[in-house]
């Protein structure tokens, strides 16, 4: 029988369904994804031994009978390859090997004293070929590299402008590609973040989320009804740059009074100082913040209340079930919190706040290198539409 496109399609469909429900559940067995997903055994038995040849799927010990021969059970493969995620910060570069759950194998972190092309990307590569070392065989290696940047990148993986690390067109997927030879996956950082909170923290199972990047800059990312919202151009999601003082301060962008000149590790640092030199700065705050240092606590007050009115803005513009606040300054939570909630109390609309939820990362800050490790895992599954 000849097998046409239409057909190949479903089967195509189909083994993603299998594969799904193997990987949404510890352990299932063939008759119980059957039963699940509504596809005959036979069709199941077909795709699962398909799975079992391209590893992606193995069998553990017979699981629980309920009456006759007991199962052989199926586990999802999470060891089949390695993605590796970073986070380029502007001050730092969190780098780490995830499995194919996301699972965090190795991490590391390099401090960038310089914020120059050349220095940050030679940095760059000399941490990738460090984990790669690292990484653990498997069938299929690393994978892919997923990368966040605090810039606008466009759909070839470039960046377009960087204000904060003061890049424009560098060509950083070609780069990187070109080292490394295997698929390299660029986005903003903060839509990274949004992604690694809606995988593996506390956006699971949730369909509108805004998650805030808060670092030196602000970033925002937006995920609506399921999806990240890129905008026409897929610059979307500068909210870190919405005016909050009409009469403000200078921005790098060329606005004046944006949100993160009073909302961001901006608002605590000396302008005049270069970012780059200011990495531990931040921890010497929270430092004395928590003993107790009355003016420090009270830079990290007024910081907490600018983030509410962005945040106020932010809840009646979208109405969104979740509001997450990540980023490196979301370790100064318990000076932020309060100021925060009861500036959105005061300021946004009664209808759309109460619905919202306000969070500060569980993941704390490293929800962009995982959401970045999450980009290149989805698109190793859908370049290599062979295996699944
Ligand atoms: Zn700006």
């Amino acid at each position: 029988m000849k097998i046409t496109g239409d057909q190949n399609l479903i089967k195509k469909m189909n083994k993603t369904i299998v594969l799904d429900e193997v990987v949404n559940h510890k352990m299932i067995s063939r008759a119980e994804i059957s039963e699940k997903t509504g596809l005959n055994k036979g069709t199941v038995s077909t795709l699962v031994n398909e799975l079992l040849e391209n590893h992606l799927v193995y069998e553990a010990g017979p699981g629980k009978s309920s009456g006759g021969r007991k199962p052989v059970m199926l586990l999802f493969n999470k060891q089949a390859g390695y993605a590796i995620g970073i986070d380029l910060g502007v001050n730092y570069i969190l780098s780490m090997i995830t499995d194919l759950s996301g699972n965090i194998i190795v991490q590391q972190k390099s401090s960038l004293h310089s914020l120059s092309t050349d220095d940050v990307i030679f940095t760059l590569i000399e941490s990738i070929h460090n984990l790669i070392q690292k990484a653990p065989k498997s069938s299929y290696g690393i994978i892919g590299i997923g990368i966040g940047v605090p810039g606008i990148v466009n759909d070839k993986g470039t960046i377009l402008h960087a204000p904060n690390l003061g890049w424009r067109d560098v060509q950083l997927k070609q780069i990187l590609f070109e080292e490394f030879k295997v698929p390299i996956v660029i986005d903003n950082e903060a839509n990274a973040g949004a992604l690694g909170e809606k995988e593996y923290g506390i956006g699971k199972n949730i369909k509108n989320i805004i998650y805030i990047s808060a670092g030196i800059g602000i970033g925002t990312g937006m995920i609506l009804t399921n999806e990240i919202y890129r905008g026409y151009s897929g610059y979307a999601g500068e909210l870190g740059h919405m005016t909050i003082e009409a009469s403000g301060e200078q921005c790098s962008c060329g606005n004046t009074g944006c949100w993160e000149l009073y909302a961001s590790e901006k608002a605590l640092l000396n302008q005049n100082q270069s970012f780059s030199h200011d990495e531990h700065k931040l921890q010497q705050y929270v430092q004395q913040a928590s003993q107790g240092d009355q003016q420090v606590i009270e830079k990290f007050n007024k910081v907490g209340t600018y983030l509410g009115i962005g945040v106020s803005n932010i809840i009646n513009t979208f109405n969104p079930e979740l509001i997450i606040v990540g980023g490196r300054l979301s370790t100064a939570e318990p000076w932020m919190k309060d100021t925060l909630l009861s500036t959105v109390e005061k300021r946004a609309l009664t209808y759309h706040r109460q619905t919202t939820k306000i969070i500060f990362s569980d993941l704390g800050t490293k929800s962009a290198a995982l959401g970045a490790a999450s980009l290149a895992i989805s698109s190793f599954f859908a370049e290599h539409e062979e295996l699944i």
